[in-house]
């Protein structure tokens, strides 16, 4: 009879819905536990000068430790920090990994991923003022590569932070440029030293002439307003000689190195 099927469907969705939430739960307090441990490791990526082809500095990448509920993909991993509201709890673990290493590095700065919305939080900034006031030699060793992922909401307290760690001389650079809807709002909002051209438009270029053009322009848009610019995914000598070409300074991807250990160190 109908009740009979509905108790069952009911029974089952019930049981269903049960499991994912469950599931959720336990994955959320897995990350959550695994920022707070810092159950990490870094990999550094060089970025090169496109015409010398020498390491310029280094980026590092997040990389959670295996086993526990937490996403094994870096990716995935910051993209569940940010939707659980935990994107300056990470930014922060992560800094301070890679201030540990910065300390050690000679002549290169290393650039530590941070997302847009630590940027906004007056409390990630006082930390991070704080930590550059007491160890100034921190300056000299980092950068920040913000992520336009996530949308700035607060754009008093976003160029607060970029107006004070410009007057301490910390490098800025906007990551992923191209890739999501900010990327005007991004520059408009924030004075950077840098701009990273998305990956998709390098891996594109070579038989696009669309992306060519693009590419031309976000350089001139960026020069425009005195910055760099850096080109990510760059895999092959082609695609390098074709940035140079187009105006880019600086490279990064498989062909100058991929994300391992900082050499001379293990
Ligand atoms: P991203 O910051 O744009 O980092 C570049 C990504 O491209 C890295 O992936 C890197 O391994 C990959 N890559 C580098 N060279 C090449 C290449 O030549 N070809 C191709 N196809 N890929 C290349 P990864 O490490 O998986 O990181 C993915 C994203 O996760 C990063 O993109 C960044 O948005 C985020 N992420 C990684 N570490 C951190 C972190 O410590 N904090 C934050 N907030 N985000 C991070
Ligand atoms: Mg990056
Ligand atoms: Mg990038
Ligand atoms: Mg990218």
């Amino acid at each position: 009879n109908r009740g009979g099927v509905a108790a069952v469907v009911e029974a089952g969705f019930d049981k269903g819905l049960n499991g994912f939430v469950a599931h959720a739960y336990t994955r959320a307090a897995g990350l959550r536990q695994a920022i707070a441990d810092s159950r990490f490791r870094l990999a550094f990526q060089p970025i090169a000068s496109l015409s010398t082809g020498q390491t310029h500095h280094y980026e590092a990448l997040m990389r959670p430790e295996p086993g526990g509920e937490a996403p094994q993909d870096p990716q995935q991993f910051v993209l569940l920090a940010e939707a659980l509201g935990l994107s300056a709890e990470l930014d922060w673990a992560v800094l301070r990994s890679v201030c540990a290493a910065a300390r050690l590095a000679r002549n290169t700065r290393i650039a530590a991923n941070i997302s847009g919305l630590s940027l906004q939080s007056p409390s990630f900034r006082g930390a991070l003022l704080a930590l550059l006031d007491t160890e100034p030699l921190l300056v000299d060793r980092l950068m920040l590569e913000i992520t336009e992922s996530a949308e700035i909401e607060n754009e008093t307290e976003a160029g607060r932070s970029v107006a004070a760690l410009r007057t301490r001389g910390l490098p800025l650079c906007i990551d992923d440029f191209g890739a999501g809807a900010a990327t005007f709002r991004y520059l408009r909002l924030l004075r950077v030293d840098y701009v990273k051209i998305d990956g998709a438009y390098v891996r594109h270029a070579r038989r696009s002439e669309k992306d060519r053009a693009i590419i031309a322009s976000m350089v001139d848009l960026a020069h425009g307003l005195g910055t760099q610019v850096v080109a990510e995914h760059i895999e092959t000598e082609e695609e390098a000689g074709l940035m140079r070409t187009l105006g880019v300074e600086l490279g990064q991807g498989w062909l100058y190195g991929r994300p391992g250990p900082l050499p001379g160190r293990g």
